[in-house]
């Protein structure tokens, strides 16, 4: 049977390496990732319609009111938005879409789609985590002040995933999660269409 196309969110600390893993997993795995919109600036080597689409708020607002996007949330001064059209077509053709989005979106998703999985990337531990952000060395001492105080922050909010994977070995934890994706997808939940559809055909024998 033709079965949709899975949601799965992925959150996790900035510095875990969440976005090398999601680009792996789409890579890798041939999953689909949606571009968000966004109301904050471009950063360096950003490109409209490939890490964002960028909008002002008048625009970001319309795609509100026009219920073109699935989930928002504002996260720190910025709006951050999951566009509907793409989500909705790619899981129709029956392809699996993930969701890089923090937590209030991740919330919301589950609300609306129950069977999607709610993932939170993390390091081995907050020292890791802080040695990672250093390891960089792009970022000022004040920027990795300010990550690691959200990073504490983001903490509070792990209650809420389904899934826990910790980005200790970049390969096995791409693995980890494409495995518990492929679990996702044989829940019962998941799979009541096609266990009436088979119950129906052994009637019908
Ligand atoms: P950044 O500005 O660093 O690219 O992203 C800031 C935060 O916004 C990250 O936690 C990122 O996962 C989240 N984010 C990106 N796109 C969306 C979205 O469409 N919806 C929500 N709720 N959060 C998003």
């Amino acid at each position: 049977m033709e079965k949709k196309g899975f949601l799965i969110v992925i959150s996790g600390f900035s510095g875990a390496g969440k976005g090398t893993v999601v680009k792996k997993l789409v890579e890798k795995h041939g999953y689909s990732l949606s571009v968000s919109a966004t109301t904050r600036a471009p950063r360096e080597g950003e490109v409209d319609g490939r890490e964002y689409y960028f909008k002002t708020e008048q625009e970001f607002q319309s795609l509100i009111d026009y219920n073109g996007l699935i989930e928002w949330a504002k996260y720190v001064e910025n709006y951050y938005g999951t566009p509907r059209k793409f989500v909705e077509e790619e899981m129709a053709a029956g392809r699996d879409v993930i969701l890089e989005i923090e937590v209030q979106g991740a919330m919301n998703i589950k609300e609306q789609y129950p069977d999607a999985v709610l993932l939170f990337v993390t390091a081995p531990s907050a020292d890791a985590l802080e040695a990672r952000l250093r390891g960089r060395g792009t970022e000022t001492d004040e920027v990795i002040a300010k990550r690691l105080k959200r990073a504490a922050e983001e903490s509070q909010d792990m209650n809420v995933y389904d899934y826990i994977v910790v980005n200790d070995d970049l390969d096995e934890c791409v693995e980890t999660v494409h495995s518990i994706i492929r679990a996702g997808k044989c829940k019962r939940s998941y799979n009541e269409d096609f266990i009436k559809e088979i119950q129906d055909e052994f009637k019908n024998r």
